[in-house]
């Protein structure tokens, strides 16, 4: 049993198909990439995992619960935690301020907004957020403002903002989507960094193939709506039938 299990998920728009059938099941502790050639669904599966979209058929269970009907934050609360294409930070705060505002919505209960007027609880807060910073190694930028910052350092700090909730499950997006190669290989290493210090899945969607092989343990292929095939990296490079539907694109 894997911490996602995702059952015969069916997703009509209209007269479109986006997802027919999808099984996937990611192992605790793994990091799993969705690929797929544009259009695929991958973006939809993601939505359905994260409460943005409701399957039309189908079972998602992460960590033995069912997450289908649940509100994105109920989801959020449950250990799953999405990081956005483009970053999504309030760039009026302080680097440090950004951190700390997700402790508030923490599956943590020392950390729920009845609390925020506790000094106590703050000072609290303040040190997961600058504990959090000295993790992805931003504590000595913690009082600039987000909004000044480089867009590598939007995206580390977006990946704090995620990780201070002590996510169970981490959700990526195209986290590399629209960077030079110097970025993507500093968010390689960054995830690879956070996954060697913590327990976490990650679940990456992802267009880059350096970046997949360089980070997964197991690849699912994903085409026109249905998973073509699952393996370990290494056998997903000579597969043909993946080559046909993605890396001869
Ligand atoms: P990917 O992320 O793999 O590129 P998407 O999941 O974004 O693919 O899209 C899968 C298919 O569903 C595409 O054909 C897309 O145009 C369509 N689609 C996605 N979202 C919607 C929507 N909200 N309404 C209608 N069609 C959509
Ligand atoms: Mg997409």
């Amino acid at each position: 049993m894997g911490i996602l299990e995702v059952k015969g998920v069916n997703k009509r728009f209209g007269g479109l198909q986006a997802l027919g059938d999808v099984n996937l099941s990611v192992a605790e502790n793994t990091v799993h990439a969705i690929i797929g050639p544009n259009g695929a669904g991958k973006s939809t599966l993601l939505n359905c995992l994260v409460g943005k979209l409701l399957p039309d058929t189908g079972s998602v269970m992460f960590d033995g619960q069912s997450v289908l009907g649940r509100k994105p934050y109920q989801i959020n609360q449950m250990g799953i935690s999405r990081v956005f294409q483009t970053p999504e930070i309030f760039g009026d705060l302080t680097v440090l301020e950004n951190v700390m505002i997700p402790c508030f919505a923490s599956r943590d209960g020392a950390f729920r907004m009845h609390a925020i007027e506790s000094v106590f609880s703050e000072k609290t807060m303040m040190d997961k957020a600058l504990t959090m910073l000295e993790d992805v190694n931003m504590a000595d930028k913690r009082h600039m403002h987000a909004a000044s910052l480089s867009r590598g350092d939007k995206r580390r700090l977006e990946m704090a903002m995620c990780l201070v909730q002590d996510p169970k499950l981490l959700l990526l997006d195209e986290p590399t989507a629209g960077m030079a190669r110097a970025d993507t290989n500093n968010t390689i290493e960054l995830l690879k960094e956070i996954k060697s210090k913590r327990d976490i899945t990650m679940c990456i969607i992802e267009h880059d193939m350096h970046v997949v092989f360089s980070l997964a343990d197991r690849i699912t292929v994903l085409a026109q709506g249905t998973p073509l095939v699952e393996d370990a990296p290494e056998n997903i490079k000579g597969n043909p039938k993946v080559r046909e539907a993605y890396l001869g694109e």
